[in-house]
């Protein structure tokens, strides 16, 4: 019997609204022994994703509800501290799905090696990660980006949003970002190369897309939904493709969630909206990462962490997503 302590987050309650403390149990237990075919798993650095948010609640969804009582379902990276599987050895790192909790018991075939002197470990859980991917597979596959095109953005100096601009730039096209305040705005500029941004807080999101998308909006990759998505779609390009890949702003929306009201734009310019979820692509994530860790190499492809100390945090710290508190990826270090 191991003598580790693990402290977990479990789901005591479905929240309401903002998640908050008291939806969670804070638990200290002794970390399990991994059976055949799995391993034990130190977690380094958690990801927190607005997706959290969503899986909290019951009711049908593209993977099923955390349960009440359960340890809170998370990603995250960590060294495999021990192994009853052969594809694992004590030391190598590992991201899969380790939940909010010190150690985590993994099935090897379900977790991804990755070599950790390839970049600094928080960003195999963003531009290197999940996020990238989410960026790379909705941008090329739905998205289908030509050179010259306007693709524009929303949750622009986010952990998606940010990959998003820099693959439209490497594809030829305008990169349009929409963010939360004037710092947001000048770092998708400034430091990762998008041609404007628009800060939607302090801003006319209208104004501010008629004069830098003169044509309209060919590509439009939604993370927020909302008010932007009723604006965006009226500013559409023939043809344009709206790809659905996120909706924040209406997370904790416990009413009905505001739909778009000008979908008929998508008539009257032929165009298409179709959403996505990245575990559809899978099979391709090896491609996907290909890509993005060559992009990032070659120094086409920029990212940053916004890095929170102590498990303990974990409540709060999932909240600043949606307050836009972060800056780049959020992920607790353990
Ligand atoms: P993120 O952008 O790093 O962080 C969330 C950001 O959302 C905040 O920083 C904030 O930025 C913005 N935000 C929060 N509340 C908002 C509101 N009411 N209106 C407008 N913007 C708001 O998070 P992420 O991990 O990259 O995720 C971005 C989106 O992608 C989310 O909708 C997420 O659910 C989605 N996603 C989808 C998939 C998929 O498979 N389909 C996979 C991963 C993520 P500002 O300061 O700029 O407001």
């Amino acid at each position: 019997m191991s003598t580790l302590q693990n402290r977990q987050f479990k789901l005591t309650s479905r929240p309401v609204g903002m998640v908050k403390r008291s939806d969670f149990e804070f638990v200290t237990t002794l970390a399990a022994e991994p059976g055949p075919g799995e391993a034990l798993v130190k977690v380094l650095y958690l990801s927190l994703d607005p997706a959290m948010r969503g899986w909290m609640n019951a009711g049908r969804s593209y993977i099923a509800p955390v349960g009440l009582g359960d340890v809170m379902r998370a990603g995250g990276i960590g060294r495999v501290a021990a192994s009853n599987d052969p594809s694992l050895a004590v030391g190598d790192t590992v991201v899969g799905m380790t939940n909010v909790q010190d150690y985590a018991i993994v099935k090897a075939k379900e977790v991804t090696k990755v070599d950790p002197r390839l970049a600094p470990l928080p960003r195999f859980l963003g531009a290197l990660g999940m996020p990238g991917l989410t960026a790379y597979f909705g941008l090329l596959d739905i998205g289908q980006p030509k050179e010259g095109e306007t693709v524009v953005v929303s949750a622009a100096a986010g952990a998606v949003g940010a990959v998003v601009g820099q693959i439209a730039k490497i594809k030829g096209c305008r990169a349009i970002g929409i963010a939360g305040g004037a710092d947001k705005c000048s770092y998708v500029v400034e430091e990762l190369g998008f041609d404007a941004a628009i800060d939607y807080k302090n801003e006319d999101v209208r104004a501010g897309l008629a004069q830098h998308c003169p044509k309209g909006i060919d590509i439009y990759f939604d993370n927020v939904g909302g008010e932007i998505l009723d604006t965006v779609l009226s500013m559409l390009a023939r043809r344009a493709r709206v790809i659905i890949c996120g909706a924040i702003s209406q997370y904790n929306n416990m009413e009905s969630m505001q739909g778009p009201r000008n979908y008929m734009s998508l008539l009257i310019n032929h165009a298409l909206m179709e959403g996505f979820v990245v575990f559809d692509y899978l099979a391709r994530y090896p491609e996907g990462l290909q890509a993005l860790a060559g992009w990032t190499i070659a120094g086409k492809l920029k990212a940053r962490e916004h890095i929170v100390e102590g498990l303990e945090t974990f409540p709060e710290t999932l909240q600043m997503l949606f307050r836009g508190e972060n800056a780049g990826k959020l992920v607790i270090k353990v």
